[in-house]
C-alpha cells in the first residue's frame, strides 16, 4: 500500500499546505543503491572529553584533516566541513558533567548543516559501576542521542554507539554512516571487542562489497515481505540462501531461491522437527539463522481464544527456542556463525490487541538477551535481534486506514519502514565484522514513538 502522503508532501503544492497546516513533513529517505552506495559529503570527527579511543593517531601517519583513514577504517575529517554528510562525536572520555558541556560545544555549531538524510553518530563509553559521574554522563548521552533524533528533521538520524574497541566496531559504524541504516534512530548499541577466535576457519579473504561471501544463510518466512527482502540482501552481500517458508507458500519461496541462485526449503517451522529437518537439508552447516517467520492473530484478551494465544506463541517463540537449540547442539550453526532474531516494538511497548503477539516478541528479547553470551562463548555465535517498527508489507496493509496513518507517522522520520530497512540490519548483525555486536535488540522503527 503506497504511502500517498509521502509522495504528496514531495510536491510544492503539497508542502506548502501540510506546513501550513502544522501536519508532519516526512523527507524522502536515501537508501543504498548500486548507484548510491554511500553518502555524498564529508565525515566529520569531533571530539568531547579526553578520548583514549585513538581515532585519529591511527593510519601510518596520515593527517585526519586530510581524512584519513582513522582507526575504525572509516575515512573521517576533522577539518571543518560546509555540508558534511555525517558527523561522528567521540565522547567516549565524557567523564563528568563539566565536559558533558563539550558535547553541546561540539554539536551546536554543527547540527543544522548537517545534509539531508545525513548521520549523526555518538561515541560513548560503557557506563562505569565504579564511578557514578562517569555513568551519569554516559547515560546523560543516551537522552542527547534520543532527544536529537526527535528534533532534528529532514532525514536525518542519530545514533549512540557505546564501544571498548574501535576496530570491533568498523563495521556497526560503516553500517550507521551509510545509507543502509536509513530507518535506524534513536538507537542504543553496545559493541564488545570481538573474541580473537570467532572468525569462521572456511572463511575466504574479506570483500567489503560482499561480506558473505562464502557463508551460507537460512531465512524463516522469506516466501514474501520482509523475509523475502532479508534473503535478497543477504544475497546481495554474497551469501547462499536457503528459503524457507510453510508448503503452502513453496511456489513463491522457490520463486525468491531461483532468483537469488538459493535453493528452498517447504517446511512448517513449528514442526517438533524443524531443526533436525534444516540440519539435515544443510549438511555442509550454516552460517546465518534469521528467525523471520511470525505471524499476527490480533484480539483483545478478553475475546481471544486459547487457539489464537498458542499458534502466535508457538511461531514467533517457541518455534525460534527450539530450532535456536538444535542448530546450535548439532553444530550445523558454526563457529563464527549468526543468529538474527526478530521482535517487534510491539514486545517492547505493547499494543491492544497484541497480547499474544507482544508476549511472544518480547519473548524474543529475553531470548537474545540471555543466550549470547553463553552461544558466543560455547559456540562462537553471536545472537541478536532487530525490532521492526511499522514496515510497510502485506502484514501491516491490512490494518485499518486510520490505524495504519497513525502507524505510519507516529515516528521521528514520520513515515513506515520498508523491508529493505529491516533486511539491512539484518545483513550488517550478520556481517563477519559484527562479532562485537552480541546480545543487542536493534529497532528499526524511525524512532518510533512508542517505547523508549
Ligand atoms: P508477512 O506475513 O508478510 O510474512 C511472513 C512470512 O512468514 C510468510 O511468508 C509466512 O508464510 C511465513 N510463515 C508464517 N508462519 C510460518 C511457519 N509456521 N513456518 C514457516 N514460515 C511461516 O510478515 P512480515 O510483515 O514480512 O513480517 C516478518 C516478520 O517481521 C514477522 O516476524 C513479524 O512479526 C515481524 N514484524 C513485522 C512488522 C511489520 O510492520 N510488517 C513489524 C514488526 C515486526
Amino acid at each position: 500500500m503506497a504511502d500517498r502522503y509521502l509522495s504528496f508532501t514531495g510536491t510544492a503544492p503539497g508542502r506548502l499546505l501540510t506546513r501550513r497546516l502544522g501536519l508532519p513533513q516526512p523527507a524522502v529517505l536515501q537508501r543504498w543503491t548500486p548507484e548510491r552506495p554511500s553518502l555524498k559529503g564529508d565525515r566529520l570527527l569531533l571530539t568531547a572529553g579526553k578520548s583514549d579511543l585513538g581515532l585519529t593517531d591511527a593510519g601510518a601517519g596520515a593527517n585526519p584533516s586530510a581524512g584519513a583513514r582513522t582507526a575504525l577504517g572509516l575515512d573521517l575529517t576533522t577539518a571543518p566541513s560546509e555540508k558534511p554528510a555525517a558527523v561522528v562525536l567521540d565522547a567516549t572520555g565524557v567523564r563528568d558533567v563539566e565536559t558533558l558541556a563539550e558535547v553541546h560545544a561540539a554539536l551546536h555549531p554543527v547540527v543544522r548543516s548537517v545534509a539531508d538524510s545525513g548521520r549523526v553518530v555518538v561515541l560513548g563509553a560503557p557506563l562505569d559501576p565504579a564511578d557514578h559521574h562517569q555513568a551519569a554522563v554516559q547515560q546523560a548521552l543516551e537522552g542527547f542521542t534520543r532527544s536529537l533524533g526527535k528534533e532534528i528533521g529532514r532525514g536525518r538520524t542519530v545514533n549512540l554507539v557505546r564501544l571498548t574497541d574501535a576496530h570491533a566496531a568498523e563495521s556497526t559504524l560503516r553500517f550507521l554512516l551509510s545509507p543502509r541504516s536509513a530507518y535506524v534512530s534513536g538507537q542504543v548499541v553496545e559493541v564488545g571487542s570481538a573474541p580473537a577466535d570467532v572468525t569462521a576457519p572456511h572463511d575466504p579473504p574479506h570483500d567489503p562489497d560482499r561480506p558473505l561471501t562464502g557463508r551460507t544463510a537460512l531465512v524463516t518466512g522469506a516466501a514474501r515481505g520482509i523475509g523475502e527482502a532479508v534473503a535478497e540482501t543477504l544475497a546481495r552481500d554474497g551469501a547462499r540462501v536457503v528459503v524457507l517458508d510453510v508448503p503452502q507458500a513453496e511456489q513463491d519461496a522457490r520463486r525468491v531461491a531461483d532468483r537469488l541462485g538459493g535453493s528452498a526449503l517447504a517446511l512448517d517451522i513449528t514442526a517438533p522437527d524443524a531443526g533436525t529437518r534444516i540440519a539435515a537439508a544443510l549438511p555442509d552447516g550454516l552460517d546465518v539463522l534469521v528467525h523471520n517467520a511470525g505471524i499476527t492473530r490480533d484480539r483483545r484478551l478478553v475475546n481471544m481464544p486459547a487457539e489464537r494465544w498458542s499458534s502466535v506463541l508457538d511461531v514467533n517463540l517457541a518455534s525460534v527456542l527450539r530450532t535456536t537449540d538444535a542448530l546450535l547442539e548439532s553444530g550445523t550453526l558454526r563457529r563464527g556463525g549468526r543468529v538474527v532474531a526478530t521482535a517487534s516494538i510491539a514486545g517492547l511497548a505493547g499494543n491492544a490487541g497484541q497480547t499474544n503477539y507482544g508476549a511472544s516478541k518480547a519473548g524474543i528479547v529475553g531470548l537474545v538477551r540471555a543466550l549470547a553470551p553463553r552461544a558466543l562463548a560455547e559456540h562462537g555465535v553471536t545472537v541478536n535481534a532487530v525490532a521492526p517498527g511499522f514496515v510497510e508489507t502485506k502484514m501491516t496493509a491490512a490494518i485499518p486506514l486510520f490505524i495504519r496513518e497513525a502507524g505510519r507517522r507516529m515516528n521521528s522520520l514520520a513515515q513506515g519502514g520498508l523491508p529493505i530497512d529491516v533486511a539491512e540490519t539484518t545483513a550488517w548483525l550478520a556481517d563477519p565484522g559484527s562479532s562485537g555486536v552480541n546480545g543487542q535488540v536493534v529497532r528499526v522503527c524511525g524512532q518510533s514513538l512508542l517505547g523508549a
